[in-house]
């Protein structure tokens, strides 16, 4: 399993597990990053954030969705109704050393960041793999967690995720994800290589 987080224009979008806090410190000292998003309260996505913004100097806002920020509070992981056997034993692996992460504000209705922090995207509510999923969307490219997975040896061939609460939300979450970028906007998955919107909406 490889876990993607990703920098893009002062905003930092997920963090990896926690043996993650290394990559995410240099991160932090060294990119000017303005705030951070977590697309969703799983371990893999934000473990390493408790550790590593202890060890920084680092003063900015951490939002995720307030249907999964109790579970962040917790150090726990926001539920899903199926989930299959690989995951299972990477997340046993690689949730060592999960800890709560207290300081985060939650996110609750669609929101702009260009008021608050000059960056021309939005935060949308993309609800299927957990209740409290969020995509980060730029005018051509999306950032989405784990609302699909993309393979890791072809980019443009995404499949719906290996865990997830409510597969007719994911298809609901893409069809609204199409209808603010178009076909060839580049969506970033949380595991996994790149792919177009058009292969996402291929998927339904
Ligand atoms: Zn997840
Ligand atoms: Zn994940």
């Amino acid at each position: 399993m490889i876990f993607n987080f990703y920098e893009s224009q002062g905003i930092l979008i997920d963090a990896g597990p926690p043996s993650y806090y290394k990559n995410v410190m240099n991160l932090l000292n060294q990119s000017g990053i303005k705030l951070i998003i977590i697309t969703h309260g799983h371990y893999d996505h934000y473990g390493s954030l408790s550790r590593a913004l202890k060890e920084v100097k680092w003063k900015g806002k951490v939002l995720a969705h307030e249907q999964d920020i109790d579970f962040i509070k917790k150090g726990q992981n926001a539920p899903v109704k199926k989930v299959s056997q690989l995951p299972k034993l990477t997340a046993k692996f690689y949730m060592k050393g999960l800890t709560p992460l207290k300081n985060i504000s939650a996110v609750k209705k669609d929101m702009s960041l260009y008021d608050d922090y000059g960056i021309e995207a939005e935060i949308i509510h993309t609800p299927g793999h957990t209740d409290g999923s969020i995509s980060v969307v730029f005018k051509d490219k999306a950032y989405i967690g784990d609302l699909l997975r993309g393979s890791f040896i072809r980019s443009n061939k995404p499949s719906y995720p290996w865990a997830y609460q409510d597969l007719e939300k994911i298809k609901a979450s893409i069809q609204k994800l199409s209808s603010f970028l178009d076909e060839d906007a580049v969506l970033y998955p949380g595991h996994g290589k790149p792919f177009k919107m058009k292969d996402a909406t291929a998927l339904l």
